[in-house]
């Protein structure tokens, strides 16, 4: 018996064709700013389908785009005016910075209101005490692709591999948030195998090309793998690449009842969910109605 790969693109797409109906609904139009720093190749694909994502959404794309010498504070003296600007409802600072600036000095000066990534202090204590807040975007996209599986995540076991600030804890709080009983497994975790095997709902964000192989799964779990690996790929020819995920797809998808692979799962998500924070983001700071297709969700 083989399972289901999840369509992250298909699901990604329905996400951000609500979020497009909802943009039409409101009295105005939501901005985005995307801020990069340097020229880490990754960030600028990231960034240019950002900006295209959100044009195609029917939002303003704003892109600021510094050099990798920029100084920490001439980066926080810019984000500190987006987050003055009252025509910007949301701020992204694309991760990772150039070495001699702090991360953590950079996302403090961002508006908690126009979080639409979700990583400021304030949002994540909003996320652990259970508050409204705008919540990090990969996280929720692995969320949305379980229930799309389960829509009802009560009395499941999850587990989650990893515990960054960016994915793993905020995964586990999301599946907490849903009633799911949570495990956080990591590097110093003991038979993680075991552990994994426990598992209704496997979430992988290690950061280990297919870590997870398929006598790691319970028979018809559910596995999110959200592990962006590239790799050597000698059959496509000399010095070629590919990307793989954390989780061994073709083993995974003969034991899982669904499997979200990578690429194509996880990653679609984020973008579709950094549009809809950009029109939640809008709506609270505006004092705008949420519209309809974004209401539920
Ligand atoms: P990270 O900050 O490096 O965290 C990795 C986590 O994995 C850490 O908590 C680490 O444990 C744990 N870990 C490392 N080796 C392990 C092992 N052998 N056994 C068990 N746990 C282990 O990475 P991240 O930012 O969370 O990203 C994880 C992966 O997701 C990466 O491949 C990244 O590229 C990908 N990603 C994808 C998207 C997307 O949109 N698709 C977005 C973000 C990230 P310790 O804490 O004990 O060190």
């Amino acid at each position: 018996m083989t399972g289901r790969s999840i369509d992250g693109k298909a699901i990604a797409a329905k996400v951000r064709a609500d979020v497009a109906a909802a943009v039409k609904q409101l009295p105005g139009q939501p901005a985005l700013a995307v801020v990069l720093t340097g020229d880490d190749p990754a960030s600028q694909v990231y960034v240019a389908s950002k900006g295209k994502a959100t044009i195609e959404a029917g939002m303003r794309s704003v892109e600021i785009r510094l050099p990798a010498e920029t100084t920490e504070a001439d980066l926080i003296a810019r984000v500190d005016a987006l987050s003055r600007d009252p025509d910007i409802d949301g701020i992204l600072v694309q991760l990772p910075l150039p070495k001699h600036i702090s991360e953590a000095n950079v996302l403090a000066v961002i508006d908690p209101l126009k979080d639409v990534d979700g990583l400021t202090e304030a949002s994540a204590g909003k996320l652990v005490l259970g508050k409204p807040g705008l919540r990090p975007c990969t996280p929720v996209g692995c969320v949305i692709l379980a229930k799309t599986e389960r829509p009802d995540l009560t009395g499941a076991n999850v587990v989650v591999i990893g515990r960054s600030i960016l994915v793993g804890k905020p995964a586990a709080l999301l599946f907490l948030e849903q009633n799911a009983s949570v495990t956080i497994a990591h590097s110093k975790t003991r038979d993680l195998k075991m552990v994994c095997r426990g598992a209704d709902i496997l979430v992988a964000a290690v950061g280990r090309p297919e870590m997870v192989r398929g006598d790691w799964i319970r028979p018809g779990a559910i596995v999110i793998d959200v592990g962006t690996n590239r790799v050597p790929a000698p059959e496509k020819g000399d010095g070629k690449t590919k990307l793989v995920g954390d989780v061994h797809f073709a083993e995974a998808i003969q034991v899982a009842a669904a499997v979200s692979p990578s690429p194509g799962g996880v990653g679609p998500m984020t973008i579709a969910c950094l549009l809809r924070n950009t029109v939640l983001a809008a709506c609270a700071r505006r004092g705008w109605a949420v519209p309809e297709p974004l209401a539920a969700g």
